[in-house]
C-alpha cells in the first residue's frame, strides 16, 4: 500500500478579516468600474471607423502618369511571399503589336493574381516590389460568398484611371527610357501616345480625360525637369 499523499496546503495564505469577506466578489469590481467609463464597442458595419493609414489592406497594382503600368512581371513578390498567395506570369512588350506597350521597358505583368484566401497581410510582397507597382490600401472589407471570387485578376487590382492617364497598351513617351519613368520624370500622356490610342482604339473611354492634359502639353516628351 502506497502512503497517505501529502496533504494541501496553499502557498498564499488566504485574506482574512473584511478583505476575506468580499474576496468571492472581488472580480465583479473590474465590471463594476467599467460601467461608469465611455463605451468602446463600434458600430460596424453601420459606422465605418477609419483605419491606422499604414494599415494593411487589399493590394493595389499601380500606373505610371501616362497609365502605362508600375508592374513589370519581374515575380519578386510571388518569390517573397510566404503563403504562395501570388501568382504572376510575365510577358515581352515587344509582343505586342505595332510598339504598344503594357509597362515602360521590356516586361509586363501579363497575368496578376492575388489568393485572399491565404494571404495574411504581411506585407512582404509589396517590401519586395522594385518599382513600387505593388502597394496596399486601407481596404478590408474583402469577405465573399464564393472560394474563386477571393482569387483577385490583375483587372480587380489595377489602380483606377486618373485625369491625365490613358489606357494601356499604348507606346512610352517618345524619347524616354524606363529609368526616366522610374524616377517619376513622366508627368502624363502626351499627344503622340492620344494619337496612337486615337488610330488603334478610338472608343477607348480614357481618351476624353487625357486629351486635354496632352494637348496643354503639345509634343513635348511628357517629362518634368
Ligand atoms: S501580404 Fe504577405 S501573404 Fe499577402 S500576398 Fe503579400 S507577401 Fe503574400
Ligand atoms: S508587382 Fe512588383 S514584384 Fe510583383 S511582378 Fe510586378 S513588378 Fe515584380
Amino acid at each position: 500500500m502506497s502512503e497517505d499523499p501529502t496533504p494541501y496546503e496553499p502557498l498564499v495564505e488566504p485574506p482574512t478579516g473584511i478583505k476575506g469577506l468580499f474576496a468571492p466578489v472581488a472580480g465583479f469590481g473590474v465590471t463594476f468600474s467599467s460601467m461608469f467609463r465611455p463605451t468602446v464597442t463600434e458600430q460596424y458595419p453601420f459606422e465605418k471607423v477609419p483605419t491606422k493609414p499604414r494599415y494593411h489592406g487589399r493590394h493595389q497594382l499601380n500606373r505610371y502618369a501616362d497609365g502605362l503600368e508600375k508592374c513589370i512581371g519581374c515575380e519578386l513578390c510571388a518569390w517573397a511571399c510566404p503563403a504562395d498567395a501570388i501568382y504572376v506570369e510575365g510577358a515581352d512588350n515587344a509582343d505586342l503589336p505595332d510598339g504598344g506597350h503594357m509597362s515602360p521597358g521590356e516586361r509586363y505583368g501579363r497575368v496578376y493574381q492575388i489568393n485572399y484566401l491565404r494571404c495574411i497581410f504581411c506585407g512582404l510582397c509589396i517590401e519586395a516590389c522594385p518599382t513600387r507597382a505593388l502597394t496596399m490600401t486601407n481596404e478590408y472589407e474583402l469577405a465573399g460568398p464564393t472560394r474563386e471570387g477571393l482569387i483577385w485578376e490583375k483587372e480587380d487590382l489595377l489602380a483606377p484611371m486618373r485625369e491625365g492617364m490613358l489606357a494601356a497598351p499604348h507606346p512610352m513617351v517618345p524619347g524616354t527610357e524606363d529609368t526616366q519613368y522610374y524616377r517619376g520624370e513622366v508627368s502624363g500622356a502626351v499627344a503622340e501616345q492620344v494619337e496612337w490610342v486615337a488610330s488603334h482604339r478610338p472608343e477607348d473611354p480614357t481618351l476624353r480625360g487625357a486629351t486635354a492634359p496632352a494637348a496643354q502639353a503639345g509634343t513635348t516628351d511628357g517629362t518634368v525637369a
